[in-house]
């Protein structure tokens, strides 16, 4: 089980001591992996503190290349110098600002040249679902990745369906929604080879709902926005996932 916090970009130093000594206050369901993805600024920091309580620090965005002439980005290399094991790819929130899906595929590229996980987005927006289209979309949105060959592939770590819909609006897929999606990535993924990789779900996640949400089969995990801010939410949210 796979449970990833997105800070996006909320936080401070303050906010992070606070937080990493509220998570080691806490305690935490075995068997499970716990990722935090910080402000870049804080990702040396939290990959420090996080790794006294057990979790593990990921950058929430890496530009494909190496070095150069990119101003404002950086590189998986650089990420994975401050501490980062772990890398958002495609986030919606990204792809909002042009990422496409060939950008997301060079981007899990260069975290293999790095060392890094992926953890790829995927998802689609509203008027892909009320146009009966969603699954194709989100089939769609892997292809590029999944036609990377070996050693790029093989860091492909895990994979969120986020409906667009969903995100940061409190509305959350019902768990069947978001199980029918995970069903038929896995599928895909099945074609692939890559049948055993986590599937997580994110679109408003809370305590309240997260329980119903991975109780479903093909639902490994969640990717945790607005409520992975509050450390103690955060841990009812991974808690839920043993209840
Ligand atoms: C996210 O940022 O990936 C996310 C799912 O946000 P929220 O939980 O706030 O909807």
């Amino acid at each position: 089980m796979l449970i990833a916090a997105n800070w996006k970009m909320h936080g401070d130093r303050a906010f992070l001591t606070a937080y990493f000594e509220g998570a080691g206050a806490l305690s935490w369901p075995e068997a499970q992996t716990h990722l935090v993805f910080p402000p870049a600024t804080l990702l040396e920091r939290a990959a420090e503190a996080g790794a006294a309580v057990g979790m593990v620090a990921g950058a929430q965005a890496i530009h494909p290349a190496r070095d150069g002439a990119h101003t404002g980005c950086l590189s998986a290399e650089q990420v994975a110098e401050a501490g980062a094991r772990w890398a958002l790819l495609g986030h919606s929130e990204r792809r909002a600002q042009g990422e496409t899906d060939l950008d997301v595929a060079a981007q899990l590229e260069a975290a293999a040249r790095a060392g890094l996980r992926g953890l790829v987005c995927v998802g689609e927006g509203l008027a892909v679902r009320e146009e009966d289209e969603a699954e194709a979309y989100v089939l769609g949105q892997l292809a590029a990745v999944l036609a990377l060959p070996a050693p790029a592939l093989d860091a492909l770590g895990a994979i969120a369906y986020e409906p667009i819909w969903a995100i940061g609006t409190g509305r959350t897929a019902t768990p069947e929604l978001a199980q029918a999606m995970h069903r038929a990535l896995r599928e895909r993924l099945e074609v692939a080879g890559l049948g055993g990789l986590p599937l997580l779900y994110g679109g408003s996640v809370k305590p309240d709902n997260a329980k119903a949400l991975l109780s479903q089969p093909d639902i490994d995990g969640v990717l945790v926005g607005g409520a992975s801010l509050d450390i103690t939410a955060f841990n009812a949210i991974a808690r839920a996932a043993n209840e």
